[in-house]
């Protein structure tokens, strides 16, 4: 009966994140239609050829480090990210675009202190590593090459993002 509560909240939780996660985050190679490892802080590696994504955080956050003091309308333009991603961004405290608030936060999933966001680097991994293995059980015809030309790109990146979660 515990196991069933704590099931339960773990669901729950996972529910939030995926809330949360309007990242554009990559799940598939765009090269070669594997698996996109997450690295953190926003990058992405294909495990089959090495190709590099970044979500909406991950640009957000290289823009931010080359161009401190950046406000969010310049990050906007220098990324492609809209001020409407970036603001939720803020406001979900992934972002800090003036680093200078010494307010710490708690993992929500351990409760150890974070800076931002809302999981500690080893839950954020725990979280995409969980994602990963999902996207492998979906993973499109990878050892099927000869039905790989059957699905349309611009169909399959289409669906890419519209899974009910
Ligand atoms: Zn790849
Ligand atoms: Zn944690």
């Amino acid at each position: 009966m515990g196991n069933v509560d704590r099931e339960e909240k773990q669901i729950k939780f996972r529910r939030e994140l995926l809330d949360i996660s309007h990242l554009n985050m990559p799940t598939f190679c765009e090269k070669c239609q594997g698996v996109m490892v997450f690295k953190g802080v926003g990058e992405y590696k294909c495990e089959d050829c090495g190709h590099l994504e970044y979500d909406d955080y991950g640009k957000c956050r290289n823009y931010i480090e080359t161009h401190p003091g950046a406000t969010s309308a310049q990050v906007s333009a220098g990324t492609g990210v809209s001020q409407k991603a970036i603001r939720q961004m803020l406001k979900d405290q992934r972002l800090e675009i003036a680093p200078n608030s010494h307010a710490f936060l708690k993992c929500e999933s351990c409760g150890a202190s974070i800076r931002y966001g809302r999981l500690c680097k080893a839950c954020e991994v725990k979280y995409h590593r969980e994602l990963e293995d999902e996207a492998r059980a979906h993973k499109p015809h990878s050892n099927m090459s000869g039905f790989s030309t059957k699905i349309p790109k611009s169909e399959e990146g289409a669906k890419r993002f519209t899974k009910d979660w």
